[in-house]
C-alpha cells in the first residue's frame, strides 16, 4: 500500500508540495475550497464574455525562475511563456518612461549615467542566478553554498531601498528601483525593502518578466497536469473546516495563512505552538480593479506599450511617500499602481481587437476605502483619455480577494508582512513544521514567501518527507 497524504488547498504551493508527494511515491488526494484550482494564480471572465482575467497573479519572474518549476514537464501540458519586448515600463510626468530591458547590457546603455552602478548591483546575481535562485526562494540559511554570492546580496538586502537608490544620481533610475522595491510592500526607508527592488530586477534580466499564454490559469493547468500524471486528482469545492473531519492520512500538508491553520488544524496544535501562530503578522492589503477595453491604453510614452507591466506612480519620492502612507495605516492621495496589459502580448486574453488591464495599489489591511477614482487617476495621469477606453470594470476589495481565496486574509497578497522577523521566521522557527508531527503548513506564510514559485510547496514536502523517513 503507498503512504497516503492530503494537501488542504490547491494554490501553487499546495499543487507543487502535491506533486513533490507524488513523486516521492505517495498517494495525494488535495481538496481545494473554490470551484476552480489555482488560489491566486486563476484566469476567469470577471467582466465580459471573452475577456479573460488573471484573479491574481499575472506577471511572473519568480514562476519562470522557480526552480522546481523549471524541473517539471510544464510545457509538455500547455505552459507557454510570452515576454514582451520591454519587461517593465515606468512612464514619468514629462512623457517619457524609463525601462526594465531583459538585456542587462541594453538596460545599463538606457540607464546612462547610473547605467555601471546598475550593473554593478545587479550582474553578479544574474550571471549566478542558477546558484542565486534557489538560495533565495528557500529559508534563510546561515551557511549558503554561496557564502560569498549570497554574503553580498545580505549586505544589499538589509538596506532600504532609499540607501540604494542614493547611488543612483538620474531621478529615472531612482524612479525606476522605487517601484521594484514598493513590491515589498514596505516603506521604503525601511531594512529589507532593497532586497525587493534586487529580487525583481535581477530575474528581468536572468529569466524576464514573462506571462503565460492564456493567463495564470495556464500554469495552474499545468501543475495539475503534471500531477494528474500520477494518477492523483484535485478534488473541487471541497473546503475543509476542520482537520477532524478528513480522513487519516500519514502527511497532511496544508496551504494555508496561520490564522487559517488556527481555525481548521488548532485541536492538533500544542498551545505554544497556537500562540506562534497568533502573533503571526499579516501585511498591507490590495485594491484591485480588471479592465475590459476596447483599444489599447493611449499611453504618452510609447515604452509603455512594449512592456507587459508598467508601475504608476512617477518619482521615486512620490512613490516612498504613497509606500510609507499605507504602511501607517493611511490611504495615499496618489497610490503607487502596478499595471499589467497581457492582451497586447496575448491575443487569446481578449475578443479581437479588444484588450484586458489589471491594476492594483496598496491600502491598509482590511481597508474599506474605495480607490477607484486614485487608482484610475494615477492611470489617466499617463494615458490621457484611459476612460474612454474602459467598456466593463470589476473592482475588488481587500474583503472581495478574501471571499474568493481564503489565504488572502485581509486582502494581503504575500501570505503575510515581509519584515526582518518574518523573513527569518516564517511563520514560526519550525518554519514548514507544526507542533503536530504530521502536520505542515506551505502556503506562501512559509519561506520564501509570496510569489507564484512554487517554492513554499516544493521546500514543505521536502521537510515532511525527510522527517518521515527519519520517523
Ligand atoms: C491580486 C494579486 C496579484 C498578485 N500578483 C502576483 C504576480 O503578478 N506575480 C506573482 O508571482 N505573484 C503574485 N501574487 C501573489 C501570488 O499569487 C501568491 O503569492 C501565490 O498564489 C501564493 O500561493 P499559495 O499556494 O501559497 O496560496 P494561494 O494561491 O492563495 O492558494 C491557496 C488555496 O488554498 C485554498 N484554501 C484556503 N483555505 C482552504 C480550506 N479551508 N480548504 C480547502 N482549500 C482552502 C484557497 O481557495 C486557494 O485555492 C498576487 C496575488 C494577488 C492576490
Amino acid at each position: 500500500m503507498s503512504p497516503k497524504a492530503c494537501v488542504i488547498g490547491a494554490g501553487p504551493n499546495g499543487l507543487a508540495a502535491a506533486i513533490v508527494l507524488a513523486q516521492a511515491g505517495f498517494h495525494v488526494d488535495v481538496l481545494e475550497a473554490q470551484p476552480q484550482p489555482g488560489g491566486a494564480a486563476r484566469t476567469m471572465e470577471l467582466t465580459l464574455p471573452g475577456f479573460k482575467h488573471d484573479f491574481g497573479s499575472a506577471v511572473y519572474p519568480l514562476g519562470a525562475g522557480s526552480p522546481f518549476f523549471s524541473s517539471l514537464p510544464l510545457s509538455d501540458h500547455g505552459l507557454e511563456w510570452i515576454h514582451s519586448p520591454t519587461a517593465l515600463a515606468h512612464p514619468l510626468d514629462d512623457g517619457t518612461a524609463v525601462t526594465l530591458e531583459r538585456s542587462l547590457d541594453q538596460t545599463s546603455h538606457s540607464l546612462g549615467i547610473d547605467g555601471k552602478t546598475w550593473e554593478q548591483l545587479m550582474r553578479p546575481f544574474v550571471t549566478h542566478w542558477k546558484e542565486f535562485a534557489p538560495q533565495i526562494l528557500g529559508p534563510v540559511s546561515f551557511f549558503p553554498e554561496n557564502p560569498l554570492l549570497m554574503a553580498r546580496f545580505g549586505m544589499l538586502a538589509l538596506q532600504s531601498a532609499q540607501s540604494i537608490a542614493s547611488r543612483f544620481r538620474d531621478q529615472r533610475t531612482r524612479a525606476l528601483f522605487a517601484g521594484l522595491a514598493a513590491h515589498s510592500f514596505l516603506s521604503l526607508d525601511e531594512p529589507l525593502s532593497a532586497a525587493f527592488g534586487i529580487l525583481m530586477a535581477v530575474p528581468a534580466h536572468a529569466v524576464g518578466w514573462p506571462v503565460p499564454r492564456g493567463g495564470a490559469q495556464s500554469i495552474t493547468n499545468a501543475l495539475c497536469g503534471v500531477f494528474a500524471s500520477f494518477s492523483s486528482k484535485v478534488s473541487v469545492s471541497s473546503p475543509v473546516q476542520n482537520l477532524a473531519a478528513v480522513e487519516k492520512y500519514d502527511l497532511t500538508i496544508c496551504d494555508l495563512t496561520p490564522r487559517q491553520m488556527l481555525k481548521v488544524a488548532g485541536q492538533r496544535l500544542s498551545d505554544t505552538y497556537k500562540r506562534q501562530l497568533a502573533n503571526y503578522r499579516y501585511g498591507a492589503a490590495v485594491f484591485k480593479v480588471d479592465y475590459a477595453l476596447n483599444a489599447p491604453i493611449p499611453w504618452k510614452a510609447v515604452e509603455c506599450s512594449r512592456a507587459a507591466t508598467v508601475h504608476l506612480g512617477g518619482s521615486f519620492e512620490q512613490i516612498a511617500e504613497s509606500e510609507k502612507a499605507v504602511r501607517s495605516g493611511q490611504h495615499p492621495d496618489r497610490p503607487f499602481v502596478l499595471l499589467a496589459q497581457p492582451s497586447l502580448f496575448d491575443s487569446s486574453r481578449a475578443p479581437a481587437g479588444k484588450h484586458t488591464a489589471w491594476a492594483y495599489c496598496h491600502v491598509p489591511n482590511g481597508s474599506r476605502v474605495d480607490m477607484l477614482q486614485k487608482v484610475e487617476d494615477q492611470i489617466e495621469r499617463f494615458a490621457p483619455g484611459f476612460r474612454d477606453c474602459i467598456l466593463a470594470r470589476r473592482v475588488f476589495s481587500p474583503a472581495d480577494l478574501e471571499s474568493m481565496d481564503a489565504n488572502l486574509v485581509g486582502g494581503d497578497i504575500g501570505g503575510g508582512l515581509m519584515d526582518l522577523r518574518h523573513f527569518l521566521f516564517r511563520p514560526t522557527r519550525r518554519h514548514y513544521a507544526t507542533s503536530a508531527h504530521d502536520v505542515y503548513i506551505c502556503s506562501s506564510s512559509t519561506p520564501p514567501g509570496g510569489g507564484v514559485h512554487g517554492m513554499c510547496g516544493y521546500h514543505s514536502a521536502k521537510m515532511a518527507l525527510k522527517r518521515l523517513k527519519r520517523d
